[in-house]
């Protein structure tokens, strides 16, 4: 059935797809493998009264196994990704100088990018080319995965678990298709993991840590952060001042683009090149921060949007509850305190990620790179577009 939901990019409606995510764990010809977005582990412990340092991806891990799925992977692993290359791109647009449109958008929230095509059609092009991390472990998984598990990619069932509603749309694009099919085969919400886990009566509580998949399984802090208002703009700057200065940065030398009003901007000197930076949840606040750039009244290098107030913690698909924005903020700290707890805090130091580059894609924004992570955004229309 149907449920509607709180999504707040749209009233969009939620579609159940827990029956499919069934046949696909019971069909023995498929092999299952799933993704966890960072936002969810914050957030699926609380229908159970975990506590949040128990609610651990591990845990989730644990039950995911139970649940039937043959592989748990990190769409972290997937953000560090999204990094290398959207970071690359930024640098790449940086020294093509006055010959691009500024800011650079980013483009891994499904509802922003809708928002956008919609409504400001003529700003398409500032988006970065980037796919989601969702879409790009799914395009890994069907093809370097799928090759490092001898298995033919067709035989793949890619799921991800989401705390977005978008992301089932996202995933259904013609554009996010490889050789083998959707690079991912069904979404599910976090809302919908819970339903799954109750019908099973699995109890976390009683459920051990199980470790992660590997490759595809490791991440750092920067792609934890990804979950959270600010979090893909901090970690792209860590990684653009590594690749500017041949030097890491301290990781929290960006943090102030975390927390404030949903609106929050930043200038940072990289290499001596002043970046000015533009943090935005919600898409009330992103109407704003367009009308200011088009008054000119604002400039920008680079423009993070979230469309859910918080970020994804914050997502259409993560439990509902009254005191939904207090718990955003609470939320987000969980993901802070996981990057600083990371003994890993930047995008390039993932190992799985260099290996992936050095075995398959070569270099970021490379010809492989570019055929596999990347997307045009004009390929496809509105309905409301001609
Ligand atoms: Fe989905 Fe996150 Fe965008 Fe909300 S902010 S629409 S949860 S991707």
């Amino acid at each position: 059935g149907q449920c509607i939901t709180h999504c707040p990019t749209g009233g969009l409606r939620e579609r159940d797809d827990t029956a499919k995510a069934r046949a696909a764990l019971a069909d023995k010809e498929k092999i299952t493998v799933v993704q966890v977005a960072p936002a969810v582990r914050t957030a699926w412990g609380e229908y159970f009264g975990l506590k949040r340092e128990e609610a651990t991806m591990e845990r989730m891990a644990g039950a995911l196994h139970r649940l039937g799925f043959d592989y748990v992977y990190d769409t972290n692993f997937a953000a560090d990704l999204t990094i290398m290359e959207e970071g690359n791109e930024f640098l790449h647009r940086l020294k093509s100088g006055a010959l691009v449109r500024w800011p650079m958008f980013t483009s891994c929230c499904p509802g922003w990018v809708r928002f956008l095509k919609g409504q400001y059609p003529e700003l398409t092009n500032q988006l970065s080319t980037a796919k989601s991390p969702q879409q790009m472990f799914g395009a890994v998984a069907k093809t370097w995965l799928a090759k490092k598990l001898d298995v033919a990619p067709e035989k793949i069932c890619c799921v991800s678990i989401m705390p977005c509603v978008a992301k089932k749309a996202e995933a259904d694009l013609p554009t996010m298709r490889g050789e083998s099919g959707a690079d991912v085969d069904i979404v599910l919400t976090t809302r919908e993991l819970v339903r799954m886990m109750r019908a099973d009566h699995l109890d976390p509580h009683f459920i051990e840590e199980e470790a992660l998949n590997s490759p595809m399984g490791t991440h750092t802090g920067a792609g934890v952060i990804f979950g959270a208002t600010g979090g893909v703009m901090e970690a792209a700057l860590r990684t653009a001042a590594y690749v500017l200065t041949g030097e890491n940065p301290n990781p929290d030398a960006f943090s102030e683009v975390r927390t404030g009003p949903g609106l929050r901007e930043a200038t940072y000197t990289v290499a001596g090149i002043p970046v000015r930076c533009a943090v935005v949840s919600g898409l009330g606040n992103a109407r704003k921060l367009i009308e200011r750039l088009k008054e000119g009244k604002v400039q920008y290098d680079f423009v993070e949007v979230m469309a859910c107030p918080g970020g994804c913690v914050g997502g259409g698909g993560q439990p509902i509850s009254a005191e939904d924005e207090e718990l955003y903020g609470v939320r987000g700290e969980r993901l802070y305190t996981l990057d600083a707890e990371n003994p890993m805090r930047f995008a390039h130091e993932n190992p799985e990620v260099q290996a992936l580059y050095h075995e398959y894609l070569g270099e970021p924004l490379g010809e492989t790179a570019h055929h596999l992570l990347h997307t045009d955004h004009k390929a496809w229309n509105m309905p409301m577009q001609k």
